[in-house]
């Protein structure tokens, strides 16, 4: 996916203001930037659900450009925020995640995609029961699961792991790396900059609409340029044995 130049205002307000992306196959992006930067307006305009200036390619053209029931198999989005109003239970909400696919030759393979991606996502012990019954964090996983079923070649997760515990995150982040393994393009949007930094081969730092920094977490993530961009100061700390950064806010001691 190739987006180049992507502007959204809203009711008068530029939201996203001139931005580049480049989401390669096998890669995941990690989008990042304080509250209100514009990270799921961006995702929003990318998917195909909001109108936007400049360009957006999926498989070489723009979402606008697709059917429905096509883009739909193309790109699969899990939301910041789901709301359901009907009490569905969580097998019915991963099955949901294969309509795209029905009449096609693809459905027959329904059954065992329905329960690898439940398997995926952890939430095969709840298939019975009901969306509402149950946490936060079971059900990120639930509409996780379902966005798995939809086997796009694109996935856009907007904070996947904001309700999950420290395990859980990793699980998400495990299943975002094993989809680009298989050869799909992953955006995810997060706030965990470490989570960000151990799991994403790419970072795409958001401030204000704009692209602050891109390029390897490694390269991307300074204390100079957090610190700024976060209004906070950042300390950015090498991992004793892998290196990675581990990033944490500075604090008075
Ligand atoms: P992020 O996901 O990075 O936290 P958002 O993309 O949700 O940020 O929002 C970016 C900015 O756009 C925020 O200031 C938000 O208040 C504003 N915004 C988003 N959607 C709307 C809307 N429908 N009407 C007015 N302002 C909006
Ligand atoms: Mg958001």
């Amino acid at each position: 996916m190739k987006v180049e130049d992507l502007r959204v205002r809203i009711a008068g307000k530029s939201i996203v203001d001139g931005v580049d992306l480049l989401a390669r196959q096998g890669e995941v992006l990690a989008l990042v930037g304080p509250n209100g930067a514009g990270k799921s307006t961006l995702l929003a305009a990318v998917a195909g659900d909001l109108p936007y200036r400049g360009s957006v390619l999926i498989d070489g053209r723009e979402p606008s450009s697709y059917p429905a029931v096509e883009l739909a198999r193309l790109r699969s989005v899990l939301p910041q925020h789901t709301t359901l109003s009907f009490p569905f239970r969580v097998r019915e909400i991963v099955e949901m995640g294969r309509a795209p696919w029905a009449g096609t030759a693809e459905e027959k393979h329904d059954e065992d995609v329905i329960r690898d991606s439940m398997e995926r996502a952890g939430v095969v012990e709840f298939a019975d029961r009901r969306f509402p019954s149950l946490s936060g964090g079971e059900r990120a996983r639930v509409s996780l699961a379902r966005v798995l079923a939809q086997r796009t070649p694109l996935l856009l997760l907007d904070e996947p792991t904001a309700a999950l515990d420290l395990k859980h995150q990793e699980l998400v982040l495990a299943v975002a790396r094993r989809r680009a393994a298989e050869g799909c393009a992953v955006v995810v949007v997060l706030h965990d900059l470490g989570l960000a930094a151990a799991h994403a081969d790419q970072a795409v730092v958001l401030r204000e609409g704009r692209v602050a920094a891109s390029g390897r977490p490694v390269e991307v993530f300074t204390p100079e340029l957090l610190s700024e961009v976060y209004e906070h100061p950042v300390d950015v700390i090498p991992h004793p044995e892998t290196g990675v950064p581990l990033v944490v806010p500075a604090r008075a001691v």
